[in-house]
């Protein structure tokens, strides 16, 4: 089965009503490949939701940057996968890197997050990667199991998790990974995911490249066997998040 092009924009803590009106126009008049060739998921900031939600064509979906690892309740500032599901995004990005290292948040609290969004009916686009001292060290693949490892000691059913790889060495650098470098990593995350799961669930998971994605090296990234689109982010707050989509042909 092939695997469907997956690009997602990731607006993190950014856009005024504003902006995003005006992305949104960019986005709502872009021609791009149909949606039995690429899904295309924006996540702008909870407080934008139904702004975006509203006016955003509905060929994209909308996702969000995080959610609460439970049912909601008594946890002051949290959003919980319920209220997701009640606002209409289907999909919500979780263990990016920002949370992890900035926020200080465990691979097991994420694994936990995404079980808890998952048995909600929500997709997932579940990141991981390395830090810059980790590759350096020669880990790169350690790291990258081991964050697998956390998701599949809590779930069986893959269908609706994308599997973001994001060197965080990559992250708003300007320093993408080499096509090389990139497909390396996504060859040995099937691998794993063949062996400590299962070849179909290896077959049918989407893996994308996120790290400083641009309109100029997509193309050459969206051309290895492995990689099954992206998670831009500063790229996604520009018209050249368009192009990126058309990498997808
Ligand atoms: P970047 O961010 O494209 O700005 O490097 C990617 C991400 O954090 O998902």
């Amino acid at each position: 089965m092939a695997r469907k092009f997956f690009v997602g924009g990731n607006w993190k803590c950014n856009g005024t009503v504003k902006s995003n009106e005006e992305l949104v126009k960019v986005l709502n008049a872009a021609e791009v490949p149909g949606t039995d060739v690429v899904e295309v998921v924006v996540a702008p900031a909870a407080g934008h939701f139904p702004q975006v939600l509203s006016s955003l064509r509905k060929d994209f979906s909308v996702a969000a940057q995080n959610c609460w690892v439970k049912k909601g309740g008594a946890f002051t500032g949290e959003l919980s996968a319920e209220m997701l599901k009640d606002l209409g995004l289907p999909w919500v990005v979780l263990g990016h890197s920002e949370r992890r290292h900035i926020i200080g948040e465990s691979d097991e609290f994420i694994a936990d997050k995404v079980a808890y969004a998952l048995g909600q009916g929500l997709g997932v686009i579940y990141c991981i990667g390395e830090k810059l001292e980790e590759r350096e060290a020669g880990n790169t693949m350690a790291v990258n199991a081991r964050q697998m490892q956390a998701l599949a000691d809590k779930i069986s059913d893959w269908s609706k998790v994308v599997v973001a790889y994001e060197p965080v060495w990559a992250i708003g650098t300007g320093k993408v990974a080499s096509p090389a470098q990139a497909q390396e990593v996504h060859d040995e995350l099937r691998k794993w995911l063949s062996a400590n799961v299962s070849p179909e669930v290896a077959e049918a998971t989407r893996i994308i490249y996120g790290g400083s994605v641009t309109a100029a090296n997509c193309g050459e990234l969206a051309g290895c066997p492995d990689i099954d689109g992206f998670l831009v982010g500063g790229a996604s707050l520009k018209p050249e998040f368009v192009d990126i989509i058309k990498a997808a042909e």
